[in-house]
């Protein structure tokens, strides 16, 4: 290990964009595995590309609950073994089918989960929403999820382009009241104006990529205005054909811009780069300096 990556990797580090059961890191997942074979491409064929090599690859896995939980706890000991010491990671609601569909045995299994974790790494589940369920799994699962308490955020994702957002102004104002942080995936795939649609009707805390804001000087400013932090995922970004590579990614733009921003895993088993790997890259393309990179790396703890 060189010298700058040696430094990196013992500092402390929050991983605040992450979908639990997609960030177990591979080496983990092989010694609990040893007979998995688990072929990750270095690009997938766009969103649908990973969407595939998920059904084909995690769901034929992930077929019970103890696979579900193992995922997820691989996924917790992966980030502490990068020296992840704040962990803010979505678990997608619908895993619940796994839990006999009661919603309430998995809040039980997330709570357990924690209750391991206690005092080793500041973990902060989130309550993870497809933007495309129900609005009886959004309103039934989701609310009962919040009332839970065992939540620290509400992170909705999927589909970008042309989807109503206005079905999920009442629960993101409620998970509000309940002081739940709020984030929303937009911008990776989507223009600006779908960033400011879902600032206007969301007024989320955060937002996940939303690298398509370097289009606008308009969204940019609105997002710094409002002190929304931006918690960008560069290597997920590539690997889905978002931005062809580290040159072309405006990281550095958004950054200049004075937006509030992190770098994050987004799904380490499948982008298999962990935050060491990327702040490196991203110093070692000469896209920010160590120094600004410890800046970025701090706001990922706050
Ligand atoms: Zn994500």
């Amino acid at each position: 290990m060189n010298d700058l990556r040696h430094k990196i990797q013992s500092l402390p580090k929050g991983d605040v964009h992450s979908h639990l059961h997609l960030s177990a890191g591979i080496d983990l997942l092989k010694i609990k595995y040893p007979k998995l074979d688990f072929p990750v491409p270095q690009y997938y064929n766009g969103f649908e590309g990973m969407m595939l090599f998920i059904e084909q690859n995690i769901n034929t896995f992930m077929t019970s609950s103890e696979k579900a939980i193992s995922l997820m706890d691989i996924g917790i000991r992966s980030s502490m073994a990068d020296n992840v010491t704040c962990l803010e990671a979505s678990i997608d609601i619908n895993l619940s089918r796994f839990f006999n569909n009661s919603v309430q045995e998995f809040i039980e299994a997330v709570d357990r989960l924690k209750a391991n974790y206690l005092g080793k790494i500041d973990f902060r589940p989130e309550i993870g929403i497809n933007k495309d369920s129900p609005t009886e799994i959004i309103y039934g699962s989701g609310m009962q999820c919040i009332e839970s308490g065992v939540f620290s955020g509400l992170d909705i994702y999927g589909n970008e382009k042309g989807r109503d957002l206005s079905g999920f102004q009442e629960l993101f104002l409620y998970a509000k009241t309940k002081k739940l942080k709020t984030k929303v995936h937009i911008g990776e795939f989507s223009g600006p104006e779908t960033i400011e649609n879902a600032i206007e009707l969301l007024e989320p805390d955060e937002i996940q990529h939303g690298i398509h804001a370097a289009e606008s000087d308009n969204t940019m400013h609105m997002i710094v205005e409002r002190g929304i932090r931006m918690n960008v995922c560069p290597h997920s970004n590539i690997a889905l054909g978002a931005v062809a590579d580290l040159y072309a990614h405006p990281i550095r733009k958004l950054y200049d811009s004075g937006i509030n921003l992190t770098i994050n895993t987004d799904d380490l088993l499948l982008f298999n780069a962990t935050l060491t790997d990327q702040y490196t890259s991203l110093i070692e393309h000469d896209i920010f300096t160590f120094e600004e990179i410890n800046e970025i790396r701090k706001n990922s703890l706050l």
